[in-house]
Formats: C-alpha cells, sequence, structure tokens
C-alpha cells in the first residue's frame, strides 16, 4: 500500500517514519503524478495559508479534490485538519478548503497563551491516553452531522472522523505512538 504525504511545506518527514514503521510505501507528493499513484494520503502539519497556496501553484488543489470526492483515504493534522474542513475562519479570503470533513475550524483559536500545549487525550477505540502536541492548533467551532468526535479536550473536539477522512488538531506523529496512525491505515485497507 502506497501512502501519499503532501511534502509542499511543513512537517512532512515525521509521518513518512511512522508510515515506514508501519509497514505502508511512504511516497512524498508534490505533483500530481505522484499523488495518482497513492491509495491514501496524509496532510501533515505546516502553515495552512502557504500549503493553500502551494496546492494551487503545484496544480494539486483540484485533482486533490477529484481523489477525495472519489473517496481516498486521507489523514490531516493540524494545518492538513484545517486544509480539509468546510469552513475556515482566520483563514485567507482565497484559502482552500478541501471539504472532506465537515467542521467550521478556527486557524490558531487557542490563543496566544497557550498556542503550544501538550495534553493526553482520551480517544475513543484506544485502550490508553495518547500523547498530544499542540502547535499553533485550530479549534473546531462546529461540528456537522456526519462527523464522528474521537477526542476531546475541554469540550472541543480535537481528533475527528468522516467517512475516509480523520482529522487531528493535534501532532500524532510527533508522540513516538503509531496507535493514530495505525487506526487510519487499518481502516483505510481493511475498513476495520
Ligand atoms: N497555525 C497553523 C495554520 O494556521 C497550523 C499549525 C500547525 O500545523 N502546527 O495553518
Amino acid at each position: 500500500m502506497k501512502v501519499g504525504v503532501l511534502a509542499l511545506q511543513g512537517a512532512f518527514a515525521r509521518h513518512g517514519a511512522v508510515l515506514t514503521r508501519l509497514g505502508a510505501t511512504a511516497v512524498e507528493v508534490r505533483t500530481p503524478e505522484a499523488l495518482a499513484g497513492v491509495d491514501a494520503l496524509v496532510i501533515p502539519g505546516g502553515e495552512s495559508t502557504t500549503t493553500s497556496m502551494l496546492l494551487e501553484w503545484s496544480g494539486l488543489a483540484d485533482p486533490i479534490g477529484e481523489r477525495l470526492a472519489d473517496g481516498l483515504p486521507v489523514l490531516g493534522t493540524c494545518a492538513g485538519m484545517i486544509l480539509l474542513s468546510t469552513r475556515i475562519l482566520d483563514g485567507r479570503q482565497d484559502q482552500v478548503a478541501l471539504g472532506a470533513v465537515d467542521l467550521d475550524v478556527r486557524r490558531n483559536g487557542y490563543g496566544r497563551q497557550i498556542d503550544s500545549f501538550e495534553a493526553d487525550l482520551a480517544v475513543a477505540g484506544l485502550d490508553r491516553p495518547f500523547h498530544g502536541v499542540f502547535i499553533r492548533a485550530p479549534v473546531v467551532e462546529r461540528v456537522g452531522e456526519g462527523v464522528e468526535v474521537l477526542a476531546t479536550i475541554d469540550g472541543q473536539p480535537v481528533l475527528c472522523r468522516q467517512g475516509p477522512t480523520l482529522v487531528a488538531a493535534f501532532h500524532p506523529e510527533l508522540a513516538e505512538d503509531d496507535r493514530i496512525h495505525r487506526e487510519f491505515l487499518n481502516r483505510a485497507f481493511t475498513g476495520a
């Protein structure tokens, strides 16, 4: 199974290492040609306004939208969660919202004082807490009907799933814990 990691900008390298550890073939995606060869995709953290511009310049925005509409399994972390949402608050006017998960998210929504923090999260389906590393993370302000909330902090969703789309406000690739990537791959490739 070939899993693409969008590698235009940001925190893509660690995802590749986790995916490889789990037995997947990780492919860095920078072009529509590279995208065409993958069976699943990770959209990493970074700066979502910059990634958005690079998605347009690279010609990847439309093909990614088409693959998502066809059911491509996708894991989005932090900026990836923002890009995959329906509506982005405090983004750029022209920022790409891929709409694979029916959420409204506010960029940098945790505010200045706690713009980076760590927290142990109770995650639905996992028997032990997952250590969440949050870096200028988005806050989810609306959850659509088809969205399952898998973890929250103070009542705010931080891990959500809609069909083949899994999004985290935190950085699971930084946790030395592969369980969220494993869940993603299991669902993507076995439907489990
Ligand atoms: N604050 C960033 C943004 O708006 C996201 C930060 C991250 O991905 N760690 O895109």
